[in-house]
């Protein structure tokens, strides 16, 4: 019996020390040995069948058998988590070297890129930005600009009316009259008017409802045709083509007189004829004008002492033409695949 002992108490011991034990088989080999149909426990239960003399001590070793099995399975249960543990902390090192995760921080919109560059130049000819309201009263987008109701013209505009004194602005020259009006009366004023307007249109590849303008405003003592013509020569240069030929059209609108449409030689074909061009050699880029002597008297100037020309241009056209895109809605799409190419 005690050999029988000694063989249970070896083969558990080996068993655990085996280095292919995991928690699973120790937990097997508990309730195999040490478990109520364990091995050592039967050994008990026939412990009836000893003389008086041996059970104490066949008892004894079979005690010092399971204390010895229990400490071994004890310390391996600890190896094994202390491995599990250290496994898990190897695994799930941060590692404080890597470079982070950038959010993606986008581009600026080509209307904007495209409008920066046109603000810039007229900044270096030392225009000022002026700013004004989307939401505009009619005298400032019409009357203060020679368009009393009922004026033919006004149609061109078809108007998103609010009230029947409130629209959304069809052009920036309401800050052209604002402007004039927030200074001394014949002081010069040489200044850019960026920002959106609205007209009732279609919506299709060159039209849109809503769109960007730039529009400017000199005004100042001897302010002559030629200095128009210097001015848009030199900003359509800049911003188009060094070589680029530009060339006055008769035109009207209602606040200059006289007024004129500004081409440019065509920026794909440079003057031969392409699909860009209609076959023409020209792009009509913008339209100008001497500023009329009733827009001067309205804002509180006078026409007999100063003079000035006024200009405007469309920021999508002049970026479909920088850029080559040939539909306008690609603006206003938001598709990142378009954007990201700026
Ligand atoms: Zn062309």
């Amino acid at each position: 019996m005690e050999e029988q002992i000694a063989k249970i108490r070896e083969k558990a011991i080996t068993d655990i020390e085996s280095s292919l034990v995991g928690l699973a088989e120790l937990q097997d080999i508990r309730v195999k040995t040490l478990g109520k149909k364990g091995e050592l426990t039967s050994i008990l239960r026939g412990m009836g069948k000893l003389s008086p003399e041996e059970r104490p001590r066949i008892g004894q070793i079979v005690n010092e058998a399971r204390e010895a099995i229990e400490a071994c399975l004890e310390k391996k249960r600890a190896e094994l988590e202390q491995a599990e543990l250290t496994r898990k902390i190897a695994e799930e090192k941060l590692d404080v070297t890597l470079p982070g995760r950038c959010e993606p921080l986008g581009s600026l919109h080509p209307l904007t890129i495209t409008l920066d560059r046109i603000k810039n130049i007229f900044m270096d000819m030392g225009y000022s930005v002026e700013e004004g309201p989307e939401i505009e009263r009619d005298h400032y987008n019409f009357e203060a600009l020679n368009l009393p109701k009922d004026h033919p013209a006004r149609d061109m505009q078809d108007s998103f009316y609010i009230t029947e004194d409130i629209l959304m602005r069809t052009h920036t020259s309401p800050v052209q009259a604002r402007t004039m009006q927030a200074h001394e009366p014949n002081s010069p004023i040489r200044m850019i008017a960026p920002g959106r307007v609205y007209r009732r249109d279609d919506y299709d590849a060159t039209h849109s409802p809503m769109f960007t303008q730039v529009e400017g405003l000199v005004v100042d003592k001897g302010i002559r045709f030629s200095d128009l013509k210097g001015t848009l020569e030199d900003f359509l240069r800049q911003m188009f083509d060094e070589k680029a030929r530009v060339r006055f059209r008769p035109s009207f609108f209602p606040f200059t007189e006289p007024s004129t449409e500004v081409d440019i030689s065509c920026v794909m074909c440079h003057g031969e004829g392409c699909r860009v061009c209609k076959g023409t050699g020209w792009l009509e880029i913008l339209g100008a004008g001497m500023v009329h002597p009733n827009v001067l008297t309205m804002s509180g100037y006078d026409p007999k002492r100063v003079s000035g020309f006024a200009f405007g241009m469309g920021v999508e056209r002049i970026a479909m033409l920088s850029y080559g895109i040939d539909d306008l809605r690609l603006f206003y799409d938001n598709d990142v695949r378009f954007l990201r190419q700026f």
